[in-house]
């Protein structure tokens, strides 16, 4: 089975995604952070692909797509994180793939500004706190390296909002697609990650799991 992660941003994705793969050691794809290293590997790829995610733009389905399957190749079980982004990436991977379970995490609009406002970040070391869920030692301060936290341009009310806006754009017709193809589960992304991993693998395995 290949489980497809989807979720708004701050809906909990990357952390289900985390946890669901330590748990039952399933091996992740987290195209984002593929990207990232390619571009840090500096070769003549990453920079091409730099062109692209500097500008915000999507990087072109041949390359994430290639990335994908080398990573899917024959393996039974696997998690996706950050693909598909779009309609012909969605297609092509079911062509790919026809043991797809795309998981849908659903929060609340006012929730998800309001974990992704109350989001930190170490400007020294990248940790990531939440003033109300994970709250660091010193106001402002990073307990592991002392550097100053701070608030993300994109994490700040007006542009989350306009975030989500532009994500519902463009996943809601893979939704669809996921849901017309029998794939779908929605899962109830609110409370605490441990209980939102309880209703995934309820929702994927069944029973008492
Ligand atoms: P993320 O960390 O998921 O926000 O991804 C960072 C950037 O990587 C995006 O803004 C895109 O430029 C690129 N990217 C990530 N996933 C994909 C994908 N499935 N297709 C195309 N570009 C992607």
């Amino acid at each position: 089975m290949v489980i497809v992660m989807m979720g708004a941003p701050g809906a909990g994705k990357g952390t289900q995604t985390m946890l669901l793969s330590r748990k039952r050691n399933i091996p992740a794809l987290v195209m984002g952070d593929v990207l990232r290293k390619k571009i840090k590997e500096d070769k003549e790829i990453g920079k091409e692909i730099k062109k692209y995610v500097d500008r915000g733009e999507l990087v072109p389905d041949s390359l994430v797509l290639r990335i994908t399957r080398e990573f899917l190749n024959q393996k039974k079980e696997a998690i996706l994180d950050g693909i598909p982004r779009n309609m012909n990436q969605a297609r092509a991977l079911r062509e790919e793939r026809k043991d797809l379970k795309v998981v849908y995490i659903e929060v609340p609009e006012d929730l998800i500004v309001k974990r992704v406002s109350s989001r930190r970040v170490c400007e020294n070391c990248g940790v990531v706190y939440n003033l109300i869920t994970n709250p660091p030692k010193e106001d402002s301060i990073c307990d592991l390296c002392k550097g100053r936290l701070i608030q993300r341009e994109d994490d700040k009310e007006d542009v989350v909002r306009k975030r989500l806006e532009v994500y519902r754009r463009e996943t809601a017709p893979m939704l669809r697609y996921f849901e017309e193809l029998g794939c779908l589960l929605k899962i109830d992304g609110r409370g605490a990650p441990k209980k939102v991993l309880e209703r995934l693998e309820k929702a994927l395995y069944g029973g008492n799991n």
